[in-house]
């Protein structure tokens, strides 16, 4: 798909658009669980996305159409009219939002592609969402600023789709750039960009395509751990510790025999994790991409044995970077299931790509899905 197409699709329903947007899908580079412990984040935005074309239709109705799934919704823009299709809750939601916030929509007309993976770990809910906000900021010259329409997605997610996500997906949509990583802290939402373009390496997502099913749910059980250490230190006349962010190694050291050892545990991760980013960071400033692969397998090591957020198909992917001589590799996303991403030397892609692939199917009898990325510009007007 192109915009080619999707301009003669537009003109079959709707005539001719006043506009193309696009906004992209992300990766996180590390910095995994970090987030609700008010640290950091380090995601780029990927040359994936959606990509919409608009028009002011002078209706108080939206017609979307959906090329991927063929198919219309058709919605007015009161609270009562949600849409049935699950895709037109995300645009429906972000129209709810901007009108929440005092501004005002009109109808239109839009139809939209999309070549983010769905559900893969790559956001392409939040690259949905990212793309209708900047397009209608734009048509209806709102002036709505970027962090605005960040929060708008994520709010949409809230309150019309039910997940309850941080800012990262939506934010890094709306202000990715080029040839940049975002460090974003999660608690002051502070956000500084740093170099990325490792010239002589690919980036690449493989996709193990297992969920594993949550049992008791963990990752509540996970922040109940971190909530658990931070009331031991603060105990322990650090009473401004507010997160695990704000904790060091020897504070954690001092409530040992306060806390469970699977609590110690996950604190010891979120602690390690908190430094590896910032060192990650470090690394990308001087070029040094050697130094951030190892970060990266620490990370794995530290989500697998200490977060125990792994599962067998992701450790063995981890391996298979490994054994090919990747520079880099870790579970990207929460854990269970979804992609490991991987920084490779041109040289080795090959080899590890084709290799991984016959020895995960070998092993587990599922063909991985291989995603290569680069870090991309965020939302934006095409023409
Ligand atoms: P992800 O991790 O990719 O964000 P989600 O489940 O949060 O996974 O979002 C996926 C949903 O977003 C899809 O089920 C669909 O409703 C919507 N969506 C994403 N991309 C497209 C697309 N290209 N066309 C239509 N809907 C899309
Ligand atoms: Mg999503």
């Amino acid at each position: 798909m192109d915009t080619k197409q999707l301009k003669d699709v537009f003109q079959q329903h709707y005539g001719t658009p006043d506009a193309i947007y696009s906004s992209p899908g992300r990766i996180n580079l590390i910095g995994e669980h970090t987030d609700y412990n008010g640290g950091f984040v380090l995601p780029g935005a990927i040359d994936k996305g959606i990509t919409l074309a608009i028009k002011a239709n002078g209706t108080d109705k939206v017609r979307v159409f959906s090329l991927d799934y063929n198919e219309t919704a058709e919605f007015g823009m009161t609270e009562a009219d949600k849409p049935a299709q699950s895709w037109a809750k995300y645009i429906f939601g972000v129209v709810r939002e901007i009108e929440k916030r005092g501004k005002t929509v009109k109808g239109f007309d839009a139809a939209f592609y999309g070549d983010v993976p769905l559900g893969a770990g790559l956001s392409s809910s939040a690259a949905l969402e990212s793309a209708f906000a900047f397009a209608l900021n734009d048509i209806y010259a709102l002036g709505l600023k970027r962090y605005d329409l960040a929060l708008i997605g994520q709010a949409t997610e809230h309150n019309y789709v039910g997940v309850k996500c941080g800012i990262m997906d939506q934010f890094i949509s709306i202000f990715g750039k080029k040839g940049r990583l975002l460090s974003l802290d999660c608690r002051s939402l502070n956000y500084e960009f740093v170099p990325f373009d490792p010239a002589g390496y690919k980036l690449v997502l493989i996709d193990s395509c297992v969920k594993h099913e949550l049992v008791n749910n963990p990752y509540n059980r996970r922040r109940e751990s971190c909530e658990a250490v931070v009331a031991a230190i603060r105990k322990h006349h650090h009473p401004y510790v507010q997160f695990l962010r704000d904790a060091t190694f020897e504070m954690l050291e001092e409530v040992k025999d306060e806390v469970s050892a699977e609590d110690y545990m996950r604190a010891e991760f979120v602690i390690g994790e908190v430094q590896r980013l910032l060192d990650a960071c470090a690394a990308l400033e001087k070029g040094d991409y050697k130094t951030v692969g190892q970060k990266m397998y620490e990370t794995h090591t530290g989500l697998s044995k200490l977060y125990e957020v792994s599962c067998e198909e992701l450790d063995f992917l981890n391996d298979c970077a490994k054994k090919y001589g990747v520079t880099g590799s870790r579970i990207m996303g929460g854990g269970f299931g979804g992609c490991t991403i991987n920084l490779v030397e041109d040289a080795k892609y090959d080899a590890f790509i084709s290799g991984t692939v016959a020895d995960y199917k070998a092993k587990f009898s599922i063909d991985p899905k291989v995603y290569d990325v680069v870090i991309s510009d965020g939302a934006r007007k095409i023409e």
